[in-house]
């Protein structure tokens, strides 16, 4: 049959996601999980998915016709994401937002010069945060965009709370202002710094016999990562803390408000809920693999982004039934 064949680069949170997500397609199949780990001693989530070395990939270029692109932003994409536009069309989560005109022309040279697609920082944000924003301000230039993040789980904030002295373990969530959301859904385009916009709640669980007063002033206080935010602290069992504090929640919205005419106030707003963030950012890199193969069959070679994908071309449905049955 003519299904898409995906290879998945990188076993993290979001290759294992992206495991997920293709069986949820059936227009697409898994060809094989590519890691620089030692593939015989990694745990699978899943039985029956094929695990190779990552130098094996370059043997698969004519069984694979997109390849998931699950490394880390920090480092492991700025080299794999070039290195593998190189061999196969890809697509990837680049989400170091500062650094996104760079990367895009460092993969944008290989995959032109390699007759490949590389549609790069597909996800929520950059991805579907992007589209919206850009929508919004499109349609009401007279306006003001803000990017809200939350409920969601910060790894970067809680390994700093881990850090601190008498700590055995803790979590650290982003939550948006509730009162800066409202400030901003009625219209009146305040100006607000992130941290007025967001509130930073963590759960701890001590050591025992520490002085939990203690840790509450030094996470409060740590400079960069708190100080400048309302912080909570709460004290929770290590118990809890597994039984409550086990998912990988993350969301949030991209509001513009807007003035049309007189003075009409326009309201745009986009949000997600997400259980689990790898799950769902997976879910989108799969439907814009489907995106990269067909403009590569149409020979649309080189670097793209969320911006260079029509909506059909994500869509596994034909244009007469996108017609019909989504206008
Ligand atoms: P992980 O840290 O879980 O995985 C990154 C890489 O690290 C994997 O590809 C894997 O490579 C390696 N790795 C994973 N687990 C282990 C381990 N136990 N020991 C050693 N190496 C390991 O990151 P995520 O999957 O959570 O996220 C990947 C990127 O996705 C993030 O850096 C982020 O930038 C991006 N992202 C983007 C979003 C967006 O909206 N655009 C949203 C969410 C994430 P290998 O198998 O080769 O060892």
């Amino acid at each position: 049959d003519n299904k898409i064949r995906l290879g998945i680069v990188g076993y993290g949170n979001l290759g294992k996601g992206a495991v997920e997500a293709i069986k949820q397609s059936p227009d697409m199949e898994l060809v094989a999980v590519f890691t620089r780990r030692n593939p015989e001693a990694l745990v699978l989530n899943e039985p029956g998915v094929k695990v190779l070395s990552i130098k094996d990939a370059v043997e698969y270029q004519k069984d694979i016709d997109v390849m998931l692109l699950c490394g880390g932003s920090a480092t492991d994409l700025p080299e794999q994401t070039p290195h593998f536009a190189s061999m196969f069309n890809t697509v990837d989560s680049y989400d170091t937002h500062a650094k996104i005109p760079e990367f895009y022309q460092s993969v944008d040279k290989v995959a032109t010069e390699h007759h490949t697609t590389a549609i790069i920082s597909v996800g929520w944000d950059p991805g579907l945060f992007s589209i919206n924003r850009v929508m919004a301000d499109a349609i009401l230039p007279n306006g003001a965009n803000y990017t809200f993040w939350g409920k969601g789980l910060s790894q970067g904030h809680s390994d700093a709370v881990r850090r601190v002295s008498g700590v055995k373990n803790g979590v650290q969530y982003t939550i948006p202002s509730e009162q800066a959301i409202e400030k901003v859904r009625s219209g009146s385009n305040p100006e607000l710094a992130t941290a007025e916009k967001h509130l930073r709640v963590c759960y701890v669980v001590p050591e025992e016999g520490t002085d939990t007063g203690a840790i509450e002033q030094e996470i409060k206080t740590m400079p960069h990562y708190f100080a400048d935010y309302e912080t909570e602290v709460h004290f929770i069992t290590e118990k809890e803390l597994k039984r409550d504090h086990a998912k990988a929640p993350h969301g949030g919205f991209v509001i513009r408000g807007g003035n049309t005419g007189q003075d009409n106030k326009q309201i745009y707003e986009f949000s997600l809920q997400l259980d689990s963030n790898p799950e769902f950012t997976a879910s989108v890199l799969v439907a814009y693999a489907r995106a990269a193969f067909r403009l590569s069959k149409e020979k649309q070679y080189g670097a793209k982004t969320v911006y260079d994908v029509t909506l059909g071309q994500l869509s596994p449905r034909s244009a007469e039934e996108l017609r019909k049955d989504f206008l």
